[in-house]
This record gives C-alpha cells, sequence and structure tokens, in this order.
C-alpha cells in the first residue's frame, strides 16, 4: 500500500509520538525502495580513513588478514612449553635462556626445563604455549625462575592467532556510523580507505516575518533568528552536508519559491516556523501544489504541530526528484526537540544507518515534575551523580517552548512517556544524553 502522511489517522488531533516516528521510517523505506530515491545506495564514496569518522560504511569490510598474525604474549613473562605444568611438583624451576621483544620474533629452539624471557605483544617462540607473568614468580635472576604451579594452567596469557579476527569475516558491517575505534580497527587491517555513503544534502530555512539576520538591527518586534544555528549545529553532529536557504517571509510567493529551490537542490528540506494553527492554512496550500505533506498534531510537549511528507520537483526530462520535508514548528526548543526525536533517526536512515536510535537511560528524578498523561514530554536536565552515588537528574528551570536557555543549561532530556503521570521525587525516568563519549 502507498504511504500517505494525509492520511487520517495521521492527522488525528493527537498523534502520539510513536505513531508518528513509525510513519516517518515506512516513508523513509519506501523512497529507499524506488528507483529513483533520493539517497540512492549506489551514491557511494572512497575516503581516506582519517577523513572517514561519522560517515556511513557503504559496505562489509572484510578482514585481509587475521588479527592478531600469530600467537604472541599478553603479558611481561616468561614463554615455555605447558606441559610441564602436568606435575605434582608445587613449584617449577625453569632456566631463562634469552629474551624475546615484540616486533622480532625468537628463531631459536627451547628445551624442556627452559623458558625465555618475553615482552607483551612479542610472538610466542616455537614450542612455547604458555606465559608466566613477571609478577607471579616467586624467584628471578638472569638464569632463572620460580613459580607455584597452581598459579597457572597450560595455554595461559596467550594470544590466540585470529583471537580477535579471522581473515575473510566482517570486521564492521555495512550501516555502521563509523566511530573512532572503527577507523583503529580499519587500520589495524591495513585498510587505507573506506568506502561510504555521500553525504546527504539538508537544506535549511527559517520562516517568519519577525526574523532578523544575525549583523543587522533588532527593529520593534523582531527577533533574531536563532534556529538556524541550532539546525546547522545539530546537522554538523551529523557531518552531512548543509544547504542554508536563509530566511524566509511570510507570503505565499516567497515560500513557494523557496521550497521550489531548496527542493530542487536538497535530498532533505528541514524548515522551522508556520506550521502553528493561526499559520498552517498558508503553507498547507502552498504545500498541496507541491508535494504530498500531512500537517500533524502530535501528542508531546514540546513540539506540537510538525509538517512532514515528499516535496516533488521535476526538472525538464528527468524523473520526478523527491525530498523528504520536515516543517518543523518555530519555537527554539520545539525545534531541537522534534529534530531528536523525529529527523535524526530519520536522516540516519535515509542514509543507510544501521543504527539509527539514541540510547536511554535511567536516572532518579530529583525533584516531583508534573505531568499530564496522554502526551510525551522532553524535559530538559542535568545529569549528575547524588550524594548516594546514584544517575539523579534535575530540570533545568522554566521548560518554556521558547526558551533555549533550559536546552543550553542542560546535558540531557528527561523523556516521560505518553501515559505517564505525575512523578515523584526519587522515581526513576527514562533520560537521553545529549553528548555521547565515543
Ligand atoms: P511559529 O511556529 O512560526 O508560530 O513560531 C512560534 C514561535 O517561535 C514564535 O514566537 C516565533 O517568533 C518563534 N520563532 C519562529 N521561528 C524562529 C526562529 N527561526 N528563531 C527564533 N524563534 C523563532
Ligand atoms: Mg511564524
Amino acid at each position: 500500500m502507498k504511504y500517505s502522511p494525509n492520511s487520517p489517522i495521521l492527522l488525528s488531533s493527537s498523534l502520539h509520538v510513536d505513531e508518528a516516528r513509525k510513519a516517518i521510517s515506512e516513508l523513509v523505506k519506501e523512497l529507499l525502495e524506488e528507483s529513483n530515491a533520493i539517497a540512492d545506495p549506489a551514491d557511494i564514496e572512497t575516503v581516506p580513513l582519517d577523513q572517514a569518522i561519522d560517515r556511513i560504511l557503504a559496505e562489509d569490510l572484510l578482514s585481509p588478514i587475521d588479527v592478531p598474525a600469530a600467537d604472541n604474549s599478553a603479558m611481561d613473562g616468561y614463554a615455555f612449553a605447558g606441559k610441564c605444568l602436568d606435575t605434582s611438583a608445587p613449584e617449577i624451576t625453569l632456566q631463562v635462556i634469552g629474551t624475546v621483544f615484540a616486533g622480532k620474533p625468537y628463531d631459536g629452539k627451547i628445551q624442556q626445563g627452559e623458558c625465555l624471557k618475553i615482552m607483551t605483544g612479542a610472538v610466542m617462540p616455537t614450542g612455547c604455549d604458555t606465559v608466566i607473568p613477571q609478577e607471579l614468580t616467586i624467584a628471578q635472576d638472569a638464569v632463572q625462575i620460580q613459580f607455584k604451579q597452581h598459579q597457572l594452567k597450560l595455554g595461559e596469557n596467550r594470544r590466540l592467532r585470529g583471537e580477535d579476527l579471522q581473515a575473510g569475516k566482517p570486521a564492521i558491517s555495512a550501516g555502521r556510523l563509523l566511530r573512532p575505534s572503527d577507523l583503529g580497527l580499519a587500520a589495524s587491517l591495513g585498510i587505507a580507505t573506506l568506502q561510504v555513503r555521500r553525504k546527504l544534502k539538508v537544506a535549511i530555512l527559517s520562516s517568519g516575518d519577525e526574523l532578523c539576520s544575525l549583523g543587522t538591527s533588532l527593529t520593534a518586534g523582531s527577533i533574531y533568528d536563532s534556529n538556524r544555528y541550532s539546525l546547522s549545529g545539530l546537522l554538523n553532529r551529523l557531518n552531512l552536508e548543509i544547504i542554508d536557504c536563509g530566511i524566509v517571509r511570510d507570503d505565499p510567493a516567497s515560500l513557494k519559491e523557496a521550497f521550489i529551490e531548496a527542493s530542487s537542490k536538497a535530498d532533505v528540506l528541514i524548515s522551522s516556523g508556520g506550521v502553528s494553527v493561526g499559520e498552517a492554512d498558508f503553507t498547507k496550500q502552498i504545500m498541496q501544489e507541491l508535494g504530498d505533506v500531512g500537517f500533524w498534531k502530535i501528542a508531546m510537549r514540546p513540539g506540537r504541530p510538525m509538517a512532514f511528507g515528499i516535496l516533488k520537483s521535476s526538472t525538464g526530462q528527468s524523473p520526478v526528484r523527491k525530498t523528504l520535508f520536515f516543517g518543523l514548528p518555530g519555537n527554539p526548543v520545539a525545534v531541537m526537540v522534534t529534530f531528536y526525536q523525529f529527523v535524526r533517526s530519520a536522516l540516519l536512515q535515509l542514509n543507510g544507518a544501521s543504527q539509527t536510535e539514541v540510547p536511554l537511560t535511567q536516572a532518579i528524578s530529583a525533584a516531583p515534575i508534573r505531568k499530564k498523561s496522554g502526551r510525551t514530554e522532553f524535559q530538559r536536565a542535568i545529569l549528575e551523580r547524588g550524594t548516594d552515588g546514584k544517575p539523579t537528574v534535575r530540570l533545568t528551570g522554566s521548560q518554556g517552548a521558547g526558551i533555549l536557555r533550559s536546552m543550553s543549561e542542560a546535558n540531557c532530556f528527561v523523556i516521560l512517556g505518553h501515559n505517564q503521570e505525575n512523578i515523584a521525587a526519587g522515581d526513576w525516568v527514562d533520560i537521553a544524553l545529549f553528548e555521547g563519549l565515543l
């Protein structure tokens, strides 16, 4: 069945956050399945490893080698043939016949009753399979060592060839949003370039007669356009190509022109403002002409009104181009919340990422929080360790949808589910951290 953002359920007056997310994901899936999809899976680039951070891996990365390439020592200690542990003697004494360093394999032979001093990472000499760590020896000098037999089993403190990765097996799967550890892993396999998805082109614009650009003086009743800056910050974190379409006035001709221009260049258009009840009729009319866009009233706070759908543009002979469109509410906090809840995962999905969600965790609420059942709320909060050592959150002051300071001071959202009611101090609540470590 063809999906439409204008289906009656999606236009209901209290669309559940989960239904909205599902509908967005369905539409993205449909777009990806179409042959003229906006983010063609064939759109792949080869980039050097040091430029691959935060890009999405386009192919399974197969390991060309075994890692480690040879059995090696996991400890600084003494390598020997472990079959000598098969004895009733409580203590074992071995003669030290040499030293093996990392990067310099030992090519001599070892006899029963002998051992080699070995450094961490050094290749296990032929005939050795066990390492007694330096600190477990009870006596040692340049010629012999002694240790208690029960402290060691055959094969211990040896890293086996291919233990991390086997040649020909996938080291990283396609769809991975590449992190520092992935780049390190690829480098450890000797891989210098990676195939990644091309960066999505995302256009942003702000709509509103009251908006002023930075560098101009505020006139009576006007405000500075902050949304484009929060949005470009959010998009930069996703390492996308941003097309800044500036401020557009609240008049049908300018809006229409701006939407046509943006959708002709971008895979995705994100606007803010102009979708609230007073202004929606006007925007709706334009959207009807340009594509299939629904005006949703989502049961959430902040961020109730939102437009979502596709804009179609045809350029001469070529087939109709489709641009995914998000019309976010104008309020500065609502912009960031709706981006986090709906846009971020859609962009990742559209670009082939396998993991599109931000992981949730939990913390104890330091104070009561008022909450009405029947809507999902995103409160801004600071996560800290409480005096009892447990993770604790407290809200950052006034939670109005226009109060950007509540976001700026926060380090996480407290997410209160659709059916949840008032929270008491000491209750556990779901949180989503703004920043990830890696
Ligand atoms: P709207 O959704 O257009 O009705 O806007 C809701 C509120 O957000 C109004 O107070 C607007 O002035 C404000 N607003 C809209 N767009 C922006 C923007 N780009 N930057 C800052 N505030 C905005
Ligand atoms: Mg407006």
